[in-house]
């Protein structure tokens, strides 16, 4: 078998492979990052690229109070401590809070240029929590600056060149002075990036371009196409792997370790089966090659796997003819509408974080059938908010209506007779929510009682942003499936990213970041860029680790 000699290999081409080539390439090391797809940056590059990183620079900066026993107390009281997940220890949480802002400042120091967004609040109301939020975003960056390496990229999932703020407001346009005033500027943007001959990148696909741009610089070589196959491990220690390269299997040697790199199995139905069950791949909407074979590898080499049964999610529907579920998150957090299961009750706050609705939906569907269940909404719904990505108004596409995708109905009874609801219990769940809307206080979940339930909402809507009465005829529904943007179960890891044995001892030489390990945030769903902070995070630690800067 032909052979190679490194210094450090990173399996999958993810934020964390990309943060970990430029501390090693800095450092004068020798490191390979092989990418099994034709394109860099699976579902990172895909992302909102955003980053939960407490206590950061930004915040300091621009007056927002945080501190590391603050993050501390809000991880205390939403993950907490249990003996069944290691991945998310104190000790885990503590070299987080650390470690995250310290990985920002090295990214800020190489050039890369990132700004926090102004107001995501955390999603948990408990102590310690920020409303302002701890989110760091790239700006936007020109991929041009990339050369011929730009092509190789996974594009992003929003063509404007709008910061992730902007975009949130464009689909006020029509509405809102501050909507026309964030939809002149985009456009006006993206006008004279193109004069210039610009080629202007947002949010996930921003970030990966950034970092790719770095660890080229930074000396690393960047292989896409080449899957993973094995890991090598010789007298306990993982030395290497072997890859495909060009139809051939080729024997990498990584003199100071391996970092795996290479996302969840939200691709995998098979895998799904054994530990998502009920839950399919096709409401996935990660990249192609999020498929687990290498969380599987590294536990045919002992390593210990936790919190398998977690996953990032997001709230889809099935459209005819996507090849994307889309995220529907934010449409179910809009007044005039609510969400029922099938037996036409409520059963959760609609306007959760999207791992809160899905993990809502599982536990709900093993009582009462909730798979799909049901987003119901009035007239004044469909004519203001928009829908699974399409503009607001009541034009919907055909097949949405053929397909049973969205049921319309001139009264409730009738919307439920079309659903196989009970007519009287829709009737009766929609009279107390409309009772709850205009008391303006939900006594069952407590929509609207934290600043994250508003955040989403319409901020046009007042007084509350998310509750508003079902009351205007026409009425809609449509299909909710708890989908999912990742896993969030794999590997579990140390404090340094070492990937650990059923005892707790480290694998020498094996490190993982990313959506490949069990989450340090356990089963909480903390705040926005609870996966992508990490991996780059853990993936700096690792890096450190390996170069023995300890
Ligand atoms: C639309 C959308 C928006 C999101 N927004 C955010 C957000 O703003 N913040 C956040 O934290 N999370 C967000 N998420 C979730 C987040 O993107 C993922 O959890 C995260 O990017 C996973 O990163 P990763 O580095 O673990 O894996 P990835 O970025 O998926 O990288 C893994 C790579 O490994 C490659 N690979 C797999 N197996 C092999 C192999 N055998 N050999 C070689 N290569 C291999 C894969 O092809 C892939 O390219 C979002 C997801 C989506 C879909």
């Amino acid at each position: 078998m032909e052979r190679e000699e490194w210094d450090f290999i990173a399996v999958g081409s993810g934020g964390g492979a990309l943060c970990a080539a430029m501390v090693l390439g800095r450092a004068g090391k020798r490191v390979l990052v092989l990418e099994k797809e034709p394109l860099l940056g699976g579902t990172t590059a895909l992302s909102g690229g955003v980053m939960w990183i407490p206590n950061n620079r930004f915040m300091r900066e621009e007056g927002v109070p945080d501190s590391r026993e603050q993050a501390l107390a809000y991880l205390d009281a939403t993950v907490g401590d249990h003996p069944d997940l290691p991945a998310a220890s104190r000790a885990r949480r503590e070299a987080y809070v650390d470690a995250a802002p310290r990985m920002v400042d090295f990214l800020v120091e190489q050039g890369v240029t990132l700004r926090r967004i102004p107001s995501w609040p955390d999603y948990q109301d408990a102590p310690g929590a920020s409303i302002p939020g701890r989110t760091v975003v790239s700006t936007l960056y020109d991929l041009n600056r990339l050369g011929p390496w730009k092509e190789k990229l996974r594009p992003g999932f929003l063509p404007l060149p709008a910061n992730l703020d902007e975009a949130m407001q464009l689909p006020l346009f029509k509405r809102s002075w501050q909507g026309k005033k964030v939809l002149l500027k985009v456009v006006g943007r993206t006008l004279l990036s193109r004069l210039r001959g610009r080629h202007l990148a947002t949010a996930g696909q921003a970030l990966v371009a950034q970092l790719l741009r770095k660890a080229l610089d930074a000396g690393a070589e960047v292989r896409t196409g080449t899957p993973v196959e094995e890991l090598v491990e010789e007298g306990g220690r993982i030395t290497g792997v072997v890859a495909r390269v060009d139809g051939r299997a080729v024997r990498l040697r990584a003199r100071l370790g391996v970092l795996l790199n290479a996302g969840g199995f939200a691709r995998n139905q098979a895998v799904r089966d054994r530990w998502l069950p009920g839950t399919k791949a096709s409401w996935s909407a990660t990249a192609p090659g999020d498929t687990g074979e290498m969380i599987l590898e590294a536990a045919r080499h002992g390593a210990l796997l936790g919190q398998l049964d977690e996953f990032v999610g997001n709230p889809t529907t099935e459209l005819p003819g996507a090849t994307t579920p889309p995220a529907m998150q934010g449409d179910l957090a809009k007044p005039h509408s609510l969400v029922v299961d099938q037996s036409g009750a409520r059963f959760m706050k609609e306007a959760a974080s999207y791992t809160d609705i899905c993990k809502a939906i599982l536990q709900r569907n093993r009582t009462v059938p909730a798979i799909p269940c049901y987003l119901i909404m009035d007239a004044r719904y469909l004519d203001t908010y928009m829908l699974a990505g399409t503009m607001p108004g009541r034009n919907k596409p055909k097949t949405w209506f053929e397909q049973g995708v969205l049921v319309a109905a001139d009264s409730l009874e009738a919307l439920a007779a079309k659903l196989g609801l009970p007519p009287e219990r829709l009737v009766a769940t929609v009279e107390r929510f409309n009772r709850f809307c205009r008391q303006g206080r939900d006594e069952d979940f407590g929509r609207g009682s934290f600043a994250y339930d508003e955040w989403l909402g319409d901020p046009l809507h007042e007084p509350s942003h998310t509750l508003g009465a079902v009351e205007q005829p026409p009425f809609f529904a449509m299909r909710i499936y708890p989908g999912d943007v990742s896993t969030h179960g794999g590997v579990v890891t140390d404090e340094w990213g070492r990937v650990v044995r059923e005892d707790g001892g480290p694998i020498p030489g094996l490190y993982a970041t990313g959506v490949t390990c069990a989450s340090v945030f356990g089963r909480a769903s903390v705040g926005a860029g609870s996966n992508i902070g990490p991996a780059l995070t853990w993936a700096w630690r690792a890096a450190h680790h390996a170069l023995g800067d300890t």
